[in-house]
């Protein structure tokens, strides 16, 4: 085999990229992986790791905060953000190091460049042409913004930009209160900026049930986070401070910067797709549940494939892929069996159907469900969180949703998974024993109450 030419040849090293040529190379298939930035891509560079690592600093600032209420007497000297980069910076580069280190160790050739489409199975990278057996794209997303509304980084930024704030924003107004929006006003929050999220649909958090949304938006108005929903932006204009963010029906806002948060698009254009006959939806690349293409041999995995942009979806999609060139004929992904965390505080976790999907899927008189407040939850008020664990199940069947609001309930998707994944009856989780105290055991108690045998709930 010539050096150009591999088993598969995977555009773009981000998470659903680089999975997939980790999982190929453990097969023994050859691998080139050409990316033209860093390989980790958006989720370790400018996304899920970066923003958790602020979100985790503001929970540090918010407990010195607090600290009094738990009889430790401390005060919040300030939050300096050049350090908390710094902190972030340092958990992003050994992240970085060690995924480097894995791709290498497996032998995997890396191709640093911008590659390009330029036949079925062929990626060109600066005039050179790598050709694989098989094809895998994986070029990822962008943030977007709205029409007329421009980006120049400094006063109206996307999370790229506002990851690189040097110093906390006395006022911030963000456009869109889906999952970016919220952890943003919710790490600034913790940094004592004064926020306000702008979100034309109804609530918060659009995409979770809506009990969720409901205790989020109260969680935020308690902390002194403003939020219009169903509100319009209608234009943003620089002041000689800041900006003036304009919303309809004719409300200003004046802040240091606008964070526009209003979703990402697929990063397809200009790469060939087209011009090679991908089939492509509104720049998304079409795929059957094989996460093929039309095209033979030629495979599309993470956020350019429709659905939820998540890197654990990028994650599975690549191992996936790489399984199925393989021949190993892996299982096909449930993707609503893929769990869902934003990490605003409270923390919000889900996996499965929520209750009007739920209701819409199998009607309303064959679903029931039940919330367990976390009220009754000895950890929960150790933490002094407010929440609840929501269960929704079939009627005389298994548990079809798991939706958690609470601080650290992230912690909790994992057992969540197995018992949506798994179909759990109610009966099956309240048999098994949680440990006490943990918020664990609200998993656990809200099962034993669906059962019919509540412990530390009423009935
Ligand atoms: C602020 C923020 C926070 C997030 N938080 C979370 C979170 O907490 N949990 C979670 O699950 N998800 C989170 N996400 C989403 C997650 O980052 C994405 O779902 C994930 O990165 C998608 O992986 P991907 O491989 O599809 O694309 P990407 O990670 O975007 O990778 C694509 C790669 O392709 C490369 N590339 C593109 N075009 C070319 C080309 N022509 N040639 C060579 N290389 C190319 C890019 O440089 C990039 O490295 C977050 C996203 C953002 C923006």
């Amino acid at each position: 085999m010539l050096d150009t030419q591999f088993d598969v040849v995977i555009l773009g090293g981000g998470s659903g990229g680089y999975a997939c040529a980790l999982r190929a190379a453990q097969l023994g298939l050859s691998v080139a992986l050409v990316e033209k930035d860093k390989v980790g891509g958006t989720c370790l560079h400018r996304g899920c790791i970066p923003t958790k690592a602020l979100l985790h600093a503001g929970e540090v600032a918010d407990a010195v905060r607090e600290s009094e209420q738990v009889g430790v007497l401390a005060t919040l000297q300030e939050v300096d953000l050049e350090k908390v980069n710094a902190y972030k910076d340092v958990v992003v580069s050994r992240l970085y190091k060690g995924l480097q280190g894995l791709i290498s160790g497996r032998g995997i050739t890396v191709i640093s460049g911008s590659g390009k489409l330029v036949g079925p199975r062929t990626v060109e990278v600066a005039g050179t042409r790598y050709e694989g057996r098989h094809l895998v794209l994986a070029s990822g997303s962008y943030a977007k913004s709205l029409p007329g509304l421009e980006i120049d980084g400094e006063r109206v930024l996307t999370s790229e930009e506002a990851l690189q704030l040097t110093a906390v924003p006395e006022r911030a107004v963000i456009l869109g209160g889906g999952v970016i929006g919220v952890e943003f006003a919710s790490a600034w929050r913790s940094f004592g900026a004064d926020v306000t999220i702008v979100e034309a649909l109804p609530r918060l958090v659009a995409a979770e049930d809506p009990a969720s949304s409901k205790a989020v938006e109260r969680a935020f108005r308690k902390r002194g986070i403003r939020f219009l929903t169903g509100t319009s932006f209608s234009s943003v204009e620089h002041t000689d401070k800041g900006v003036r963010v304009s919303v309809e029906p004719g409300d200003d806002y004046e802040a240091d910067l606008l964070l526009v948060a209003v979703g990402r698009g697929p990063f397809t254009d200009g790469l060939g797709y087209d011009d090679q006959g991908i089939a492509m939806e509104r720049g998304l690349v079409v795929t059957d549940d094989r996460l093929r293409t039309n095209l033979d041999g030629v495979f599309a995995v993470g956020d350019i494939v429709p659905g939820m942009q998540l890197a654990h979806r990028g994650f599975q999609h690549g191992i996936f892929v790489a399984e199925e060139i393989a021949g190993l004929a892996p299982s096909v992904i449930n993707e609503a069996g893929i769990p869902r965390v934003t990490y605003c505080d409270p923390e919000v976790a889900s996996v499965g159907l929520s209750e009007p999907v739920a209701t819409e899927r199998y009607g309303a008189d064959a679903i029931e469900t039940l919330t367990y407040d976390l009220g009754g939850n000895g950890r929960s008020q150790i933490l002094k969180t407010q929440g609840f664990v929501k269960l929704v199940r079939e009627k005389d069947g298994p548990v079809v949703g798991v939706h958690m609001v609470g601080a650290r309930v992230g912690e909790l998707i994992g057992e969540a998974q197995l018992i949506y994944n798994w179909e759990a009856f109610p009966s099956d989780v309240a048999s098994l024993v949680h440990m006490h105290p943990t918020q664990n055991e609200a998993l656990g108690e809200a099962h034993l109450a669906l059962a019919g045998k509540p412990l530390h709930a009423h009935t």
